[in-house]
């Protein structure tokens, strides 16, 4: 007998919360995600609308193959395509590390010092997906930002996502941090770097395994990247210029000192929605 909608998604479920241990909330609506994809991206809601419909057999084998893949650990962002941000749909690849809602606080500290009407300079120095350039685009369609990303794929990314979310005022541009600016000052430079310590054990765990080290490690502390991005900021700056930089858990103190070692002031660090200092600017 051929599945209806309603078992697919109870038998999904199911394996979804044993294997990946993952709540039931998260399981039910993963396996609504993969199923709506392999009926070719009907919505949610038209899922429980339908709970009696049999998919054919080739949705079916659809469905089970991404369930397959989504139960050996791959990101959902990764088998979907897609991830949200900030209210908008971006395009994601396993070349670019999946936008997380915890950055959101980076990108609304960033427009709290955009005015609106005012035609600024914006700078984010690893853009991946182009989700944090292209979020500040599109809510000051007066600023200019510039996305900078040393990975060539990663920037395609992000420019096809600049198109398809119609933001014109985004630019992108191969760079290894600094290496290949010119002598512009920005207004404003904002980055969520890699700030991971490379032995760390979440490395190896989840999503994390999937997406690109490159996005994820840096260095033995976690800061090499951050050490480079604060020394050199300075010299891209406009005086009255601010640093917005992302960082892990523990590391807004010593993001902080770093800062005012490399003659930053009014260095302050941000909570984000869990409560955890996550972004510091200067
Ligand atoms: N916040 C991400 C995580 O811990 C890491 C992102 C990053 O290194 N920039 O999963």
């Amino acid at each position: 007998m051929t599945p209806t909608v309603v078992q697919l998604l109870s038998q999904a479920r199911q394996c979804l919360a044993e294997r990946l241990q993952l709540p039931e909330t998260e399981a039910r609506i993963e396996a609504q995600l993969l199923l709506s994809r392999a009926l070719g991206g009907v919505s949610r809601a038209w899922l429980i609308t339908h709970e009696q419909d049999t998919p054919a057999l080739d949705q079916h084998q659809t469905f089970e193959s991404l369930l397959e893949r989504r139960l050996n650990g791959e990101p959902v962002a990764y088998l979907l395509g897609q991830r949200e941000f900030f209210g908008l749909p971006f395009n994601v690849t396993p070349a670019v590390l999946i936008p997380r809602p915890d950055t959101e606080i980076l990108v609304e500290t960033a427009l709290a010092l955009i005015p609106d009407q005012q035609a600024m300079r914006v700078l984010d120095m690893g853009v991946g997906s182009g989700a944090i350039a292209i979020a500040i685009a599109k809510n000051r369609p007066q600023t200019q930002v510039v996305g900078i990303d040393r990975s060539e794929a990663a920037l395609e990314v992000a420019k096809a996502n600049a198109e398809a979310l119609d933001a014109p005022n985004a630019d992108f541009l191969l760079s290894h941090w600094f290496s290949s600016l010119g002598g512009e000052e920005f207004d404003v430079i904002v980055s969520n770097p890699p700030y991971i310590a490379a032995g760390d054990p979440h490395l190896a765990q989840g999503d994390l395994r999937f997406e690109p080290s490159s996005a994820l490690a840096s260095g033995t502390d976690g800061l090499n990247d951050i050490r480079e991005i604060v020394a050199q900021a300075p010299g891209h700056l406009k005086s009255q210029g601010w640093l917005l930089l992302e960082h892990g858990y523990d590391q807004a103190k010593k993001v902080a000192d770093l800062m005012r070692a490399n003659s930053f002031i009014e260095v302050r660090s941000v909570a984000d929605l869990s409560g955890i200092l996550r972004v510091t600017l200067g």
